[in-house]
């Protein structure tokens, strides 16, 4: 991020702009949202401009810039559609000091105008350091159909009322009380009485949070999905929102934590395959500690909670301590993986039922039934198998499995450095050391990935 978002105070301070034409006007329409003094230079100005000067709205200099002319101003704008001039005009603000913007000048530039979603005192801004202004362009677009109209409304009766929310003790109670307003209330009243009727509701909306009696602190045990953030569920989603607390696992893919609250504290409990982590009774301890005084935990666990993620232990650890918890399902790896090689998990005439293993468990390299496992058509997900593979590859041939039997570990599925590794029970071990991945693996046995040379590589593009 080279450049930093911040909102800028414009009460009363002087904007200058030096242009005369199209390019001053557009710059003008953006700050006439603002309660600056501003001043235009233009040599030759445009009939607008006149008429802007004779309403009061700016002071019209018909000059060019000269030394001196942006002293005290907060921002200056070269907007001359002219390359020569403009680069006069802001050499001569930056040296009175001024934050210049030079129109379609990147680097040129001290600082860059943001497109903007205006439900004033909300305003979203959009940048992409001018990388793609459409993409920017859309995003406003999108979100200009998605806020409703009357957001800048309910902010405003918000925003008197805030004085008397301190009644709420600050944190949770306060939170709740706002999502309350925001989220229902707020939006009915106005509905159904307009504007006016906002500070009697908010009034009313206080006197019963006041009187509610403290909430108690639960625990959400949430699937994060594959790591690809389009593949968390709507809840799940939620109920990061709505989080004070967020203990996740090592997999949950960074942009799953950027969802979260930025108030939330986030507890990495890191726990990796093979190596050190947060031992099972810490992660337990944390969770109990938490909800006991009030908070809302998240436990983040990458995937579903429900496969492989050690659930039983940690719901046990809660119901010792009588704390109340709910399980919001996730997107397991073997969807996503599946889904990368273009296949279905269970399929008419080849396999009737869907394993999922584990490569190892508490004691090493899992045993399995492998008699099973190697009959013809089998399909099984085995997670956390990379590193047991030649333990696999062994099992399988001496119960009988043959050698070409299709085998695809998928690394990092779902995720833009997704890759797909195709091989046979014969060569995975060896194919796997020359892939030699870092992120999470999961083996596909008895899947091939469909079309493989014609359909991934377009896969890959797009999740890039
Ligand atoms: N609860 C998780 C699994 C946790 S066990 C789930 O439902 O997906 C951790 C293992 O899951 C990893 O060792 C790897 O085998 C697999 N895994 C998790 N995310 C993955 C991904 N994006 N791509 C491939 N394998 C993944």
């Amino acid at each position: 991020m080279r450049h930093f978002p911040i909102f800028l105070d414009l009460d009363g301070a002087r904007v200058v702009v030096s242009g005369g034409d199209q390019a001053a006007l557009a710059k003008l329409r953006l700050l006439f949202k603002t309660p600056a003094r501003i001043t235009v230079f233009a040599a030759d100005p445009a009939p607008d401009l006149h008429a802007l000067a004779h309403a009061g709205r700016i002071t019209l200099i018909a000059r060019a810039m000269e030394p001196g002319d942006a002293l005290c101003a907060r921002l200056f704008y070269a907007a001359n559609d002219d390359a020569a001039e403009d680069a006069r005009a802001a050499a001569l603000a930056r040296a009175d000091g001024a934050l210049v913007n030079w129109v379609d000048n990147l680097n040129g530039s001290q600082f860059i105008t943001p497109a903007m979603v205006d439900r004033s005192p909300v305003t979203v801004a959009i940048g992409t350091e001018g990388a793609a202004p459409v993409l920017a362009r859309r995003i406003k677009a999108h979100l200009e159909s998605h806020l409703p109209s009357n957001l800048g409304v309910l902010a405003r009766a918000g925003q008197a009322f805030r004085k008397a929310a301190e009644a709420l003790p600050m944190g949770r109670k306060r939170r709740e009380f706002w999502a309350d307003y925001y989220d229902r209330t707020g939006p009915r009243a106005f509905e159904q009485n307009g504007a006016a009727a906002l500070p009697r509701t908010l009034q009313n909306l206080l006197d019963d949070h006041l009187a509610a009696k403290p909430s108690a602190g639960h625990v959400d045990l949430v699937g994060s999905g594959p790591g690809d953030p389009d593949l968390l569920t709507l809840k799940a989603r939620k109920l990061l929102d709505e989080a004070d607390v967020v203990i996740h696992d090592r997999l949950v893919s960074p942009a799953i934590l950027e969802l979260a609250r930025r108030e939330a504290v986030l507890i990495n409990a890191g726990k990796k395959g093979f190596g050190p982590a947060m031992s099972q009774e810490e992660i337990g301890r944390l969770m109990v500690e938490h909800a006991a005084q009030g908070a809302h935990v998240v436990r983040l666990k990458s995937g579903d909670p429900g496969v492989f993620g050690r659930l039983d232990e940690e719901l046990d650890a809660l119901n010792a301590a009588g704390i109340e918890w709910a399980i919001c399902p996730g997107i397991t790896a073997a969807s996503a993986a599946a889904a990368q090689l273009g296949q279905s998990l269970t399929k008419r005439g080849r396999n009737s039922d869907l394993r999922l293993l584990t490569g190892h468990d508490v004691k090493g390299f899992a045993e399995q039934d492998w008699r099973a496992l190697s009959r013809p058509g089998t399909v099984a997900a085995i997670y956390m198998g990379a590193r047991g593979a030649r333990f696999l590859q062994g099992r399988l041939l001496m119960h009988g499995a043959g050698p070409d039997t299709p085998v695809t570990a998928v690394e990092n599925a779902s995720r833009i450095k997704a890759r797909v590794i195709a091989s046979t029970l014969a060569d995975l071990p060896a194919d796997l050391e020359a892939a030699a991945p870092d992120g999470p693996v999961i083996l596909m046995l008895g899947l091939a990935p469909r079309a493989a040379a014609a359909h991934l590589p377009q896969l890959q593009e797009e999740l890039a």
